[in-house]
């Protein structure tokens, strides 16, 4: 998409789990429309970051600007208004509900009647689902509740979508799937994009831009194969 400005700024970010640091003054950047993905060892602060930026998480220092505005007082719900949006590292889909109903959850305090039926049905027609609405989604593949989880966050209509590990443990069809779903909202709807994945093949397939975490920090940010090729990122994944 075009990258003209600046969408997301984080600034000198902090958070500490009692003494321990697992974000440490991130200064974090998405550009408009930017495809951009985040990799980093496991405990690297990936999640972290992610979860400070909707907020759902508070920083213990530093700040947050969100289009230009300081976002970091401001309730998750409020963030969603403003247009970020998030699918969690954990799993939210309800197997119990129907995949209506769960497709209905994140928009219902967004939007109601026509509006609200319309967004929720797109919901489940862009997931691949039509023609599920009515069963419960733990009979959903795994893939097929990754999809609907982007969906759900989708729904939002965010002009920021935060995906963290949507193609753990799927398939290598369903990581093409997720891969395409991914560059079409990206492309056709220019949502902005930070995901979280360890794959550098499905990485290479669909960032712009690579920002490497490690031990709460920006470690490297570049090109897919700049990072690919640079020995101290292949050091900090092997512990050495
Ligand atoms: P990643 O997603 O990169 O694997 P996380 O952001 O989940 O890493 O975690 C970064 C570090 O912060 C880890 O060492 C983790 O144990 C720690 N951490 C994350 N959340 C909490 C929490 N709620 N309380 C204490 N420690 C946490
Ligand atoms: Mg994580």
């Amino acid at each position: 998409g075009d990258r003209t400005d600046t969408l997301l700024q984080t600034d000198d970010l902090v958070k500490t789990f009692g003494g321990f640091t697992a974000t440490d003054e991130v200064d974090f950047s998405v550009e408009e429309g930017e495809l951009r993905c985040l990799i980093g060892p496991n405990g690297a602060g990936k999640s972290t970051l992610l979860k400070l930026i909707t907020g759902t998480l508070a920083p213990t220092e530093g700040s947050i600007y969100y289009d230009g505005h300081d976002v970091t007082d401001l309730e998750p719900n409020e963030r969603v208004a403003r247009g970020i949006s998030m699918k969690f590292q954990v799993p939210s889909v309800y197997g119990d509900l129907s995949v209506r109903e769960n497709a209905r959850l994140p928009i219902q305090q967004f939007a109601d009647g026509e509006e609200r039926r319309r967004r929720v049905q797109e919901a489940i027609d862009a997931a691949g689902l039509t023609g599920t609405e009515d069963v419960d989604a733990s009979t959903l593949s795994h893939g097929q509740q990754q999809q609907l989880e982007i969906s759900m966050a989708a729904s939002l209509e965010p002009d920021l979508l935060l995906l963290d590990e949507p193609v753990a443990g799927l398939s290598v069809d369903e990581r093409a799937e997720i891969a395409d779903r991914i560059t079409t909202l990206n492309e056709e709807e220019g949502i902005a994009f930070v995901v979280i994945e360890h794959d550098t093949d499905f990485v290479a397939e669909i960032a712009d831009n690579v920002t490497v975490l490690h031990k709460g920090d920006i470690f490297r940010e570049g090109s897919i194969g700049d990072i690919e090729s640079d020995p101290a990122v292949k050091r900090i994944y092997l512990g050495t």
